[in-house]
């Protein structure tokens, strides 16, 4: 099969991974910028992260045959920080620019905090000025379905965001009805434990049909698994999913959503045409 893993957080992975995400038909990575595992100390630790992003992981990932795309962003964890926060967010227009940038992400809250929402709104508006997608981290289990609400009501109330140009990641069975009814994009993170494992992605989708939703193994340094999208393509071919419903949902749709930044390119997207619901 081929398929486009659309977060991953490479540069906590090994070169291992990348080569057996290539034997396993990954085409495309696509990595928002995110926590590093640790408090950075200064904006200058996130400019270093950024140039890995838009200039290191192209190349580890070149070399496997994979494109790499990346997002720009602070996350909503060190943006407590909001000073810092406010450096960080000073450092991103200029890097729009990169070829492989494809938005602002992965965005979002954390615990719900005041300064966490302060600077959601600031990126939102960093999106909305210079045209850019947008990719949204939701919190982690009693904070997801709050947080859901309250990153739904920031874009919501800005009406500079077409609702199309934004993806909700790691929805589970009790928020992505939020999503999809908000016009919104849902990924589903599969997590060997938490927020979605396989099997319950595709509970998902046979409940709520295909369009605008897509999978992807968000894996980094913590307990994750970067084959978790052919791992649950196979799920999906033994629970009698055709080739096709499979396709739309570990190519199409990602290439759907991710063409409307001009700086995603394929070498052969094929044709996704409308979303086959
Ligand atoms: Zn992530």
């Amino acid at each position: 099969m081929k398929y486009i893993e659309p977060h991953a957080h490479m540069v906590s992975r090994t070169t291992d991974d990348y080569e057996r995400m290539a034997l396993a038909g990954c085409e495309a990575v696509c990595e928002p910028a995110f926590w590093a595992g640790f408090d950075r100390q200064s904006a200058g630790g996130f400019a270093d992260y950024f140039h890995q992003l838009t200039e290191q992981e192209p190349r580890r990932a070149k070399a496997h045959g994979i494109r790499h795309f990346c997002w720009l962003c602070i996350n909503s964890k060190e943006a407590e920080n909001v000073g810092l926060a406010r450096e960080v967010l000073a450092l991103v227009p200029p890097l729009l620019k990169r070829e492989n940038v494809l938005g602002i992400g992965e965005i979002g809250l954390n615990k719900n905090t005041r300064n966490e929402l302060k600077v959601l709104e600031w990126q939102v508006d960093l999106a909305a000025r210079h045209r850019q997608l947008i990719l949204v981290h939701t919190p982690h289990l009693e904070d997801k379905w709050k947080g859901t609400k309250l990153i739904l009501d920031v874009l919501k109330s800005d009406s500079r965001i077409t609702p199309e140009r934004v993806i909700i990641d790691h929805v589970e069975e009790h928020t992505i009805d939020l999503v999809l009814d908000s016009g919104m994009w849902a990924g589903m993170t599969l997590y060997p434990e938490t927020k979605c494992t396989p099997a319950r992605a595709i509970d998902l989708i046979e409940q709520y049909g295909r369009e605008r939703v897509w999978m992807n193994s968000a894996c980094d340094w913590g307990k994750s698994d970067p084959l978790a999208v052919p791992k649950t393509a196979l799920e999906m071919k033994k629970r009698r999913h055709s080739p096709a419903e499979i396709l739309e949902v570990t190519w199409n749709n990602p290439v759907r959503f991710l063409s409307q930044s001009p700086h995603f390119k394929l070498e052969n997207p094929g044709v996704p045409g409308k979303s086959g619901g």
